[in-house]
């Protein structure tokens, strides 16, 4: 039994990151347990976002970060593999281009919030701009530093305008990093995903671990909460985000519109024209 509450920063708290275990089971027997549990919660996901679409008032973001490798990319295939793609939205936040750069920092997410009736997520994120634009200087610290605010007021507001917000940071360990980063050395198939900024990031393991401590602490809200999810093993990681997402469904709980039509008129409706 995944007890996600576990996994829950509260607000206000600073999780110590380094004393947090990234390999672990989360109450998990083995792994042919957490591979069933996802099993049945992508179907459960399915249904639900059935209902939430068919509703079309609220909608769902998830919001992932993590370090390279940390395996946002699979997480995502794994847990939305049964959903309707109609109803679903992902957005990749890389390097802003032009537009992008030309803007305040949260317009380009808040142009993705996903739309009504729709599950969506952000692969990266608007918390970007207190990460990676903090560690690599890209803007100056009474810059960044005013921005857990702004990023509170925002989620706050999407969540009043009926988008739940859920924040997973996938926690990964410097070995299982090193580990996964010569997987795409050697692995002519993985190759391609190795990038740069893989190496200079690692580098700055511990400058990253001290901004992500501070946007848990400053970030995690009643409204939009942040859960800690350990990553090491992929199951365990998989299982947690699904069971976070079919949770945060079964609380929105999306009801079936009433039909509009005078159903017993249809019933009556000729249909000898076969
Ligand atoms: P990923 O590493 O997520 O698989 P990419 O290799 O395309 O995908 O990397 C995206 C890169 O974009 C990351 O290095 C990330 O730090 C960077 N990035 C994302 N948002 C911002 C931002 N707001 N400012 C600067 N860099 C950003």
């Amino acid at each position: 039994m995944i007890d996600l509450d576990q996994h829950r920063v509260k607000p206000g708290d600073r999780p110590d990151l380094s004393k947090i275990p990234t390999r672990q089971n989360a109450g998990l027997d083995s792994k042919a347990d957490g591979e069933a549990l996802l099993a049945s919660n992508v179907e459960r996901i399915d249904e639900l976002q059935g209902r939430l679409w068919a509703e079309g008032r609220r909608s769902v973001l998830l919001v992932l970060q993590g370090m390279d490798t940390s395996g946002k990319d699979g997480t995502i295939r794994k847990v939305f593999t049964g959903v309707n793609p109609a109803a679903f939205e992902i957005h990749q936040f890389g390097v802003p281009g032009p537009h992008e750069i030309a803007q305040d920092y949260l317009w380009r997410a808040h142009a993705r919030v996903p739309r009504r009736g729709r599950i969506g997520v952000f692969n990266r994120s608007h918390y970007e701009d207190v990460l990676v634009a903090r560690v690599a200087k890209l803007v100056e610290k009474p810059v960044w530093k005013r921005r857990y605010e702004h990023i509170n007021d925002f989620e706050r507001m999407l969540h009043d305008e009926g988008t739940s917000v859920v924040k997973c940071f996938l926690h990964v360990s410097r070995e299982e990093q090193f580990e996964r980063l010569n997987a795409r050395i050697d692995d002519p198939r993985k190759n391609w995903k190795l990038s740069p900024s893989d190496f200079t990031a690692r580098a700055d393991w511990p400058e990253y671990r001290d901004a992500y401590e501070d946007v848990l602490e400053r970030c995690s809200t009643k409204q939009a909460p942040w859960y800690v999810v350990p990553a090491d093993r992929k199951w365990v990681r998989n299982a947690i985000v699904s069971q976070l997402i079919l949770a945060t469904l079964e609380k929105l709980d999306p009801k079936y519109p009433e039909g509009v039509e005078d159903h017993e008129a249809l019933r009556t409706f000729p249909r000898d024209h076969r």
